[in-house]
């Protein structure tokens, strides 16, 4: 497979961006190569600018549970781009976004929208310090929440660790309002409220970890963070922004049943436009500018073109299309891990719905430590062989793979069919 025109864009723009890229796991660099550059989107496919064309499992990281350039999300946002790309003022199809997300999300009795996770995130944890008038936040090893300077921080040795700064230029003293806490691990989240209870404002928490690839919270331990949030006061925020609309309608608090204080989405909530919302009871939220006291604005927040995006998207995920995405995620599981069991090959493949990740090398992954020692030197060998083969993986070891409904069986034959290639030839 020829590459030339992307090495050729890829040598301009390290001229131009740093490191080539603006957002850094677009530099592929965990897995040795060079970056493709797209041309095009189509379904489940993504076209490069050489003309190779590859089954696409990363879907912008999330966002496109319906594939490409579906032609109703197309049409919708052409629609709104013809009335004005941005206005900064109050419109209709906000409330529509917003309806359409309070009858899936029953928790989110008031939402803000804004145009990233990050953005989300930030802000919540902000509301949730200006709520209960507490500092402290409890995140989990592995878990990812945007880049803003409270979540840049990891643990240190010990169970529950005051965050020390991940990243360069992030305040000591922001990170150590972080504690760190392994997902999954239901006891080191009490010993931490026992220690420091009075002090935490809230617990954040992707309800299903996607950021060390996927990892399944365990039975009772979103029930665990619930009860102890109760107990001592502090509020429990879910970061769906990849599991909602993701893994049903209504995420994973539909799935499992808990009901957190506050919600953060993204990502599919604006089907490939710049979006991110946080929202939860009212009570919480009317703590917000203009009503109270914490601030929080945006120039382009609630963009109508992102809106319309959104509602297009949202009213085309039918419980028929989540049974489909299950059933053929499913298939797509079964058929890799038997075929690597077949060759021997030690391996977990975790999986929730159209969201999964093949962790070689190991048999467990229910945490970040787990996830730690899986196999990145084959995974990088097998991402590049895939690549080869026409299947476009996440470049990294601890990512998702998202099945999109543009995905039919022909398309996981075909992956299946460079995955027996590729593990021949690595
Ligand atoms: N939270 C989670 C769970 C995420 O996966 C991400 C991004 N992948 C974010 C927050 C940040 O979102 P954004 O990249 O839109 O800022």
């Amino acid at each position: 497979m020829r590459r030339d025109r992307s090495d050729e864009l890829w040598r301009m723009a390290n001229e131009h961006f740093v490191g080539g890229v603006n957002s850094p796991v677009r530099a592929f660099k965990s897995v040795g190569c060079a970056p493709v550059f797209i041309e095009k989107g189509e379904g489940a496919y993504i076209v490069d600018v050489d003309g190779n064309r590859y089954i696409d499992y990363v879907c912008s990281w999330g966002p496109l549970i319906l594939g490409h350039a579906h032609p109703e999300i197309v049409r919708a946002v052409c629609e709104a781009a013809g009335r004005g790309t941005s206005y900064g003022a109050c419109h209709e199809l906000e409330i529509e976004l917003a309806k359409r997300v309070k009858e899936r999300f029953p928790s989110v009795e008031l939402l803000r929208l804004v145009n990233s996770g990050t953005e989300a995130t930030m802000s919540a944890i902000r509301l949730a310090r200006g709520y209960t008038e507490r500092e402290l936040i409890v995140k989990f090893e592995g878990g990812y929440h945007g880049h803003a300077d409270s979540f840049l921080s990891k643990a240190g040795s010990g169970l529950a660790t005051f965050g020390v700064p991940d990243s360069a230029g992030v305040v000591k003293d922001a990170a150590a309002k972080t504690l760190n806490v392994p997902y999954n691990d239901i006891s080191s989240v009490e010993r931490s409220f026992e220690r420091f209870g009075e002090e935490i404002a809230a617990v954040i928490v992707e309800p299903i970890a996607g950021n060390m690839g996927v990892v399944p919270p365990e039975g009772g331990f979103l029930e665990g963070l619930r009860e102890l949030c109760d107990r001592f006061g502090s509020l429990l925020i879910f970061d769906e922004v990849i599991t909602g609309f993701r893994v049903a309608r209504g995420g994973a608090q539909e799935l499992f049943g808990v009901v957190p204080d506050m919600t953060i989405l993204g990502k599919i909530l604006g089907g490939g436009l710049p979006i991110g919302a946080y929202g939860g009871r009212r009570k919480v939220m009317s703590l917000l500018a203009p009503e109270g006291g914490v601030y929080q604005a945006g120039t382009l927040s609630g963009n109508p073109l992102a809106c319309a995006a959104g509602i297009a998207t949202l009213d085309l995920l039918t419980d028929e299309l989540y049974r489909s995405l299950e059933s053929l995620s499913a298939e797509l599981e079964a058929a890799l891990s038997a075929s690597l069991a077949e060759r021997g090959v030690r391996h977990v493949i975790n999986r929730v719905g159209s969201m999964l990740t093949l962790f070689f090398g190991v048999e467990r992954v229910a945490d970040y430590g787990d996830a730690r020692n899986a196999d990145v030197d084959m995974f990088a060998r097998y991402f590049n062989a895939m690549l080869e083969r026409g299947v476009y993986l996440a470049p990294s070891a601890f990512e998702c793979a998202f099945v999109s409904a543009a995905h039919t069986k022909r398309e996981i034959e075909k992956t299946l069919a460079a995955h027996e290639e590729a593990l021949a030839a690595i």
